[in-house]
């Protein structure tokens, strides 16, 4: 029941201690291990229960030990290995902040984009490199339309708060997201559903996008 428990490693452990987290909360301690596992994962999670970190840790965590294939650093296109999509500009600023600090000495770098606001800062952000993409489905299309972001080299996919994504109109803009990940070569994508309900609409997403899932109601 501490994070020790879970092998993160230990740059991430001593970020955890930073933020003084004593123990996992219990969407951690369950979804964490699902995660490292390599399972694709659907999660029902409300606000204030850590899924925040439940996502980011095992993100941070498998990039940092993976063997990535030597990434294309192409004039402007970025090929980040991780994104994670949520449904505001709040949520998305929350959520790279919290990775930021998660990935605080291990060399993994976190760029945010989200519509709302000028391109050009998020544009230079992106040039500087990035690892962990974290972004709202519209400025996310912009900026594949763009050519500024490829999605061919993602290996691990985060959709937070999905059921809010899905109210505010954004499934066209995840599918077509989802459809570029998809198309070869395409080379393993781990999954990670989060969503406060669960009608028919989260449930289809599930199935198109995961594989092999395990769902974790806590
Ligand atoms: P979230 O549900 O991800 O928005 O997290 C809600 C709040 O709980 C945030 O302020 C987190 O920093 C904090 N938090 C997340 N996990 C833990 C933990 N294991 N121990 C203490 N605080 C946590």
């Amino acid at each position: 029941n501490t994070f020790a428990e879970i092998d993160l490693g230990e740059a991430l452990n001593q970020n955890i201690k930073r933020c003084k987290y004593v123990k996992p909360t219990p969407v951690q301690r369950h979804a964490i291990p699902i995660s490292l596992a390599g399972r694709d994962l659907m999660a029902c999670a409300q606000t204030g229960s850590g899924k925040t970190a439940a996502f980011c840790f095992p993100i941070i965590s498998g990039i940092m030990n993976g063997q990535f294939a030597q990434r294309p650093h192409g004039a402007r296109t970025v090929y980040p290995l991780a994104l994670i999509l949520s449904p505001t500009r709040e949520l998305s600023c929350q959520i790279h902040e919290e990775a930021r600090k998660f990935s605080y000495q291990t060399g993994v770098r976190v760029v945010v984009a989200y519509g709302g606001a000028p391109i050009n800062q998020q544009l230079r952000d992106l040039e500087r490199g990035v690892d962990i993409l974290v972004a709202t489905p519209g400025r996310l299309v912009d900026l594949l339309e763009r050519a500024r972001v490829s999605l061919q080299m993602i290996r691990y996919l985060a959709l937070d708060e999905a059921d809010r994504m899905l109210d505010m109109g954004f499934e066209p803009q995840i599918r077509k997201i989802v459809e570029q990940m998809d198309m070869p070569p395409r080379g393993v994508r781990q999954t990670m559903l989060f969503s406060a309900t669960f009608p028919k609409e989260i449930q289809r997403l599930a199935s198109d996008f995961l594989s092999n899932y395990i769902f974790l109601a806590v």
